[in-house]
């Protein structure tokens, strides 16, 4: 488990996969992700592969699908917001 360093306004040197710069703008881009609110629990968005199935246990059944942590950057300049789904979450 790797902790986050820093609040997302700094970049970590050497570590840019990708160029996170606003498509509207090409201002940068600050990482986030978009909060989820159920049940009382908070987690952060997710992706998942596919079509929903529905299960009576959990109200949708993810088994054999790919499911993704989604990050979202915001843009500091105009606020416009983009979501990747980068990292496969570990189930
Ligand atoms: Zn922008």
């Amino acid at each position: 488990m790797q902790a986050f360093t820093g609040n997302g306004t700094h970049r970590r040197g050497g570590d840019q996969d990708l160029p996170y710069q606003c498509s509207r703008c090409n201002a940068d881009m600050e990482e986030g992700f978009l909060l989820e609110k159920g049940d009382g629990l908070l987690s952060s968005e997710t992706w998942v592969s596919g079509k929903p199935v529905k299960s009576y246990l959990s109200g949708l059944n993810l088994k054999g699908k790919d499911v993704y942590d989604v990050v979202t950057f915001r843009c500091s300049a105009c606020g416009y917001l983009d979501s990747y789904a980068l990292s496969e979450q570990s189930r």
